[in-house]
């Protein structure tokens, strides 16, 4: 998305300068955060499937949801497990808020 900084969810509201040590003043800038275009995506699955503990069989990261959802589409098909924790990541950048 070119261009496409907008307000991330990790923006933090302003704050206030109390309990700043005296004699430094410090100052808080809002940052705007966007995805970096050229950082690479990934995402994991673990089986979080079990009676007592969970099962712990996990995907390794992988380069698309595709995988992710194809890895999970045989694991159940071949021990019936069917909850899952999924994890995405990504990088972001973030530039001052002018
Ligand atoms: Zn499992």
């Amino acid at each position: 998305m070119p261009g496409g900084c907008g307000r991330g969810p990790g923006r933090r509201p302003r704050r206030e300068g109390r309990g700043v040590t005296p004699g430094r003043v410090f100052r808080y800038v809002e940052y705007l955060t966007c995805q970096d275009p050229t950082g690479e995506l990934s995402w994991a699955v673990e089986c979080v499937s079990g009676d007592e503990s969970d099962c712990a069989a996990s995907s390794g990261p992988m380069a698309g949801e595709t995988p992710a959802i194809r890895w999970m589409s045989n694991h159940t098909a071949s021990t019936g497990h069917n909850r899952y924790r999924r994890t995405f990541t990504d990088y972001a950048l973030t530039e001052p808020k002018s």
